[in-house]
């Protein structure tokens, strides 16, 4: 018999739905992401309570990526289940491990650019957080875990929203847990407001579309939507590379007639982009900065790759 597959949605906020999912394989479970401090108590536990289910003795949690929506739970998860063996990719791994570098790299990045997280965001982000997580098995690469059964699962990974988020897929199911991966045109925040996808490598981000399309899947769930079905997965991966594209685009024409000395220079991108594309007309335009900064680094490096294009000497 085919392992049961339990989805759970937690609440971020007001209205943000947080998915996380528990693979129930005959050997072994498999939990992806536990959401905020607090998703265990209020809604995985219970979920599980409802069932009459208990969790074996062997438990892998596989973490997607480290974002306070899909660590911040994994303490009280700790405390509820039993050998819980925490997996996620060491670039992402050294985030969670220490919330002064999460905040200082992940969250308050720009501060040496002018954009500056309040006071309030840090201390809302820390307690999503719970406490720091010790990851017990960090990957470099792509990682395969046996439920039994037959039932297995492999953990890829899939960088650019964060540079260690990784999927985890079933080709036998041809279904994808997919984190934050990629985010089609946006995702809400805890108040309903869409946000623009956020990703910190351009290249990364698209080749992790690419990767998501050979894999030819049926379904896919990911952190913040409902389960996407057949078309629907096709149309959700082509806005994720639409709306790359479409940044892509505004960011090189803003670009252009932004002086690039100016000290706010990041801040008047996002504004520019915001304005041009007129997406996400209730989010502030520094929800754009990974997007932007990600997008402006892709230019510079473009325009000075080319090792003979300023008749270098070999
Ligand atoms: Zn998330």
């Amino acid at each position: 018999m085919p392992a049961e597959i339990i989805m759970v949605e937690g609440r971020i906020g007001r209205v943000k739905p947080v998915r996380t999912a528990i693979v129930c394989g005959s050997d072994a479970w498999l939990w992806i992401d536990a959401g905020i401090a607090g998703t265990p108590r209020d809604a995985i536990l219970p979920a599980l309570a409802t069932r009459g289910l208990t969790p074996p003795a062997r438990n892998i949690a596989v973490i997607t990526h480290g974002d306070v929506d899909h660590f911040g739970g994994i303490t009280e998860l700790r405390e509820a289940v039993p050998q819980l063996v925490t997996m996620a990719h060491a670039l992402d791994a050294r985030l969670m491990e220490d919330l002064d570098v999460l905040v200082a790299e992940r969250y308050d990045r720009f501060r040496d650019e002018g954009v500056v997280l309040d006071d309030d965001r840090v201390a809302q982000l820390r307690s999503r957080a719970g406490e720091a997580v010790a990851v017990d098995v960090r990957l470099t690469g792509a990682a395969r875990i046996d439920l039994g059964d037959g039932e297995h699962w492999r953990v890829l990974p899939a960088p650019g929203h964060s540079g260690g988020h990784v999927v985890v897929v079933s080709d036998a199911r041809r279904h994808a847990f997919l984190g934050d991966a990629v985010m089609g045109w946006g995702v809400i925040d805890g108040e309903g407001c869409l946000l623009p996808p956020h990703y910190i490598d351009v290249l990364a981000y698209r080749s992790t579309v690419d990767l998501l399309r050979t894999l030819d899947l049926e379904t896919m769930d990911a952190a913040h939507e409902a389960r996407l079905t057949g078309a629907s997965v096709d149309a959700f991966l082509a806005a994720s590379a639409e709306a790359v594209d479409a940044i892509g685009t505004a960011v090189s024409a803003a670009d252009a007639v932004i002086e690039s000395d100016a000290p706010d220079r990041l801040a008047r991108v996002c504004a520019d982009v915001h304005a041009r594309l007129g997406r996400w007309p209730d989010a502030s335009p520094l929800t754009l900065a990974d997007a932007v900064s990600a997008h402006l680094a892709q230019l510079r490096v473009g325009s000075n790759t080319h090792p003979y294009a300023d008749g270098g000497v070999a």
